[in-house]
């Protein structure tokens, strides 16, 4: 039996460019770029450059790339790490869990989080975000928003917020979880006004384990890690060379291919939705419209009647296709989504969701084939 794998918000398949891009480097000598021997210096010739390429596909200077171990810890960093000492943190209530348990821990410690409403579509209401930055004592030191929901794939207004934070007088630092965005939508730093980003490499056809936190030249972040002084002392810990050359091979080739793959995702999430609407009439896709510009091409978030999303997955697996419920880190739990809740759902709903997210190796064949599954699953 084919699987259809439709859960690449959750990993994507590596790129056979970038598994060769590996390869290549596992086979070549093992080093230490600290090393001051001729592998060493190989070694970090190699980690420069891949901070070269990822720095110029991302339009920012190579300075300002750190490398992680992947999303999460690029989120942790930019949270634990950049808060200004003494002030609030405000995020939306729809973060991945990678930016909401730093946040509840910097709370534990003392600093006030204020959490931004969404909409019934998922999205924030930048006045809303400007209106908690600017709130009271202690000032918001950071503000957290990320580019695109890896639940219901909703796109965040990040310029707007951007515009609106930059012109306060004391103007608290800008993070955006970028980790969905990258490769499916643009992600024009700059003029979405950030000083953090934070980006993971098996999202985007790369290696898992790996990440880069973008950090804007002069914003000050503290280390999480203490040891040598690996990624300008921010990342101690000896590189990951051939996962960082193959995490930027990944990014290059994911920014180059952003419009065509785009276009193509948000035609297959079409056809699969349409499908999925008429083997259900009473379906329901949550977050924005179909064809909404404000969302992430091909991530579809379903409620099918009558079923509840963690079950439905396992019964879809067993017939051959793999999705997921909510997102894959609440997956293990019987937890209703916090972002289907946010958004509004009662508990037994926020249970339901199912999520479908293309892919690079999406086809056609497979739309059909996950209708097909679905309808005589839930049938
Ligand atoms: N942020 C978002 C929006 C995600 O979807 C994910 C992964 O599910 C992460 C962060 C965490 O990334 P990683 O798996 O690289 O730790």
């Amino acid at each position: 039996m084919r699987r259809v794998h439709l859960d690449h918000n959750a990993t994507t398949p590596m790129r056979p460019e970038v598994r060769a891009r590996l390869e290549e480097v596992l086979d070549g000598p093992a080093a230490n770029p600290s090393s001051l021997h001729a592998s060493g210096r190989l070694a970090r010739l190699l980690v420069d450059e891949a901070r070269e390429r990822t720095a110029a596909a991302l339009g920012v200077h190579e300075d300002e790339i750190v490398f992680t171990s992947g999303g999460t810890e690029s989120n942790n960093l930019a949270l634990l790490g950049g808060l200004p000492p003494g002030t609030a943190l405000v995020t939306s209530a729809v973060e991945h869990s990678s930016v909401l348990e730093p946040a509840r821990h910097l709370e534990r410690l003392g600093a006030p989080w204020r959490r931004v409403p969404v909409d019934a579509s998922g999205s924030v209401d930048p006045a809303a975000v400007l209106e908690r930055a600017r709130e009271g004592s202690p000032r918001a030191g950071l503000v957290s928003l990320m580019a695109a929901n890896n639940e219901v794939g909703t796109v965040q207004p990040l310029a707007e917020v951007g515009e609106l934070l930059a012109a306060l007088d004391e103007r608290p630092l800008f993070h955006s979880d970028a980790v969905q965005a990258l490769g499916r939508l643009e992600v024009p730093l700059r003029s979405w006004g950030v000083d953090l980003a934070s980006f993971s490499a098996h999202k985007l056809g790369g290696p898992q384990g790996v990440g880069v936190l973008f950090r804007r030249a002069g914003v000050e972040v503290r280390p999480l890690l203490l040891g040598g002084g690996q990624e300008g002392g921010l990342r101690p810990g000896t590189e990951d060379v051939a996962a960082i050359v193959a995490a930027s091979h990944a990014i290059e080739l994911a920014v180059r291919d952003r419009a065509a793959f785009s276009s193509r995702a948000a035609e297959l999430g079409r056809g699969l939705w349409e499908g999925l609407q008429a083997a259900f009439p009473e379906a329901r896709l949550l977050g924005p419209p179909i064809d909404a510009s404000a969302r992430l091409p091909g991530t579809l978030s379903v409620l099918l009647p009558h079923v509840e999303g963690k079950v439905l997955v396992t019964r879809l697996d067993l017939e051959g296709l793999e999705v997921s419920a909510g997102s894959a880190c609440a997956s293990g739990s019987l937890e209703p989504s916090h972002v289907l809740i946010a958004m509004g759902l009662d508990e037994e709903r926020a249970r339901a969701g199912l999520r479908l997210s293309i892919g690079r190796e999406t086809t056609w064949t497979d739309v059909a084939q996950a209708v097909e599954i679905v309808r005589r699953t839930c049938g």
